[in-house]
């Protein structure tokens, strides 16, 4: 640590496979008043319908994160999001399985201590529930959210009477609970055998919704167009690594076929409105079911692209010292 800074340094000597399984090799640290943005791990899976796995994300993902070079931290080289931004990998947070509600309340608070302290979460799922306590947290300072939501499924199913949560009420929770304006909120890649009814429920509710075969009409640039017309600050980004075609992300508890490839997920992270966002997560990756990790090195390189959206427009850190 140098200054009011902690730098790579101790973590970054040796191969990139090598060292602490931080993510990027960030420093693994809880205190917050040395960063600006916190890594967050959610290993949880208790709440999917289908194939369970996405509690290995976490581990999956910062496993992956090795291959991201440091570039930046040399003074001339590239810019990298570590120029500008304190990130710290603040590890997994506590789950209790078998045990939702006290899990979905246990996080809630856990966030609430993050985003308080004025730092950005950058959540690593876990299934898709992982995104309502943050959603909660944020929502307190924030108010109420736009949401962008990369996904195959709306996540907008309404639960059983008495049993809320599973995956897929998500963003209907985050609704009624008036954390998400839905009107001022964009969905991205619906597809599969999902009910006409729900995407009209969606839709209804003020979700502007493109299933993939919109986005692919669409494009990049159209959809980006539409997010910047409609999404408004604060901006929430929930990205289910299902959006993606199994083709380039297998390892995944629901996946759909017909997706968005890697290239245009990672253009549209990378378009996104960077003044406005205040949070971040990647949700459902599930590695058991991943080949040659190539979900997980998506999943990894999306948190990066996201960190450069992040910061751009902020200056250079003033004590960057990190010899690779
Ligand atoms: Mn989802
Ligand atoms: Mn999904």
């Amino acid at each position: 640590m140098s200054g009011d800074r902690l730098l790579p340094d101790e973590w970054q000597r040796g191969p990139r496979y090598g060292g602490a399984y931080t993510f990027a090799r960030c420093p693994a640290s809880r205190d917050l008043s040395l960063a600006d943005v916190a890594i967050v791990g959610v290993p949880m899976d208790m709440a999917v319908l289908y194939r369970a796995g996405a509690r290995f994300g976490p581990r999956g993902i910062r496993d992956a994160s090795g291959q991201l070079r440091p570039h930046g931290w040399e003074p001339d080289a590239l810019e990298a999001p570590f120029d500008k931004l304190r990130v710290v990998d603040y590890g997994d947070l506590d789950v209790f399985p078998g045990y939702i509600e006290q899990t979905m309340d246990h996080l809630t608070s856990e966030f609430k201590r993050i985003v308080g302290a004025g730092v950005i979460p950058v959540v690593l799922g876990g299934d898709h529930a992982t995104s309502l306590p943050v959603l909660r947290a944020l929502a307190e300072r924030h108010g109420k959210m736009s949401l962008v939501h990369f996904d195959a499924h709306p996540d907008f199913w309404p639960g059983p009477p008495g049993r809320p949560y599973h995956h897929g009420t998500t963003f209907r929770i985050a609704v009624e609970e008036g954390l998400i304006d839905p009107a001022a909120s964009v969905q991205i890649g619906i597809r599969g055998s999902l009910s006409a009814n729900l995407i009209e429920e969606a839709r209804a509710a003020g979700f502007h919704l493109l299933t993939a075969s919109e986005f692919a009409a669409r494009g990049v640039s159209g959809t980006l167009e539409d997010i910047g017309r409609i999404a408004r600050a604060p901006v929430y980004v929930s990205l289910d690594i299902d959006c993606v075609d199994p083709a380039y992300a297998p390892g995944t508890g629901t996946p759909e076929v017909a997706g968005l490839t890697s290239r245009e997920i990672v253009d549209l992270v990378r378009g996104l409105p960077a003044a406005s966002v205040v949070g971040f997560d990647v949700v459902e990756v599930a590695p058991a079911y991943d080949q040659a990790e190539i979900t997980a090195l998506l999943a990894a390189n999306l948190v990066y692209e996201f960190l450069l959206v992040l910061a751009a427009g902020r200056e250079r850190l003033s004590r960057v010292s990190h010899k690779s």
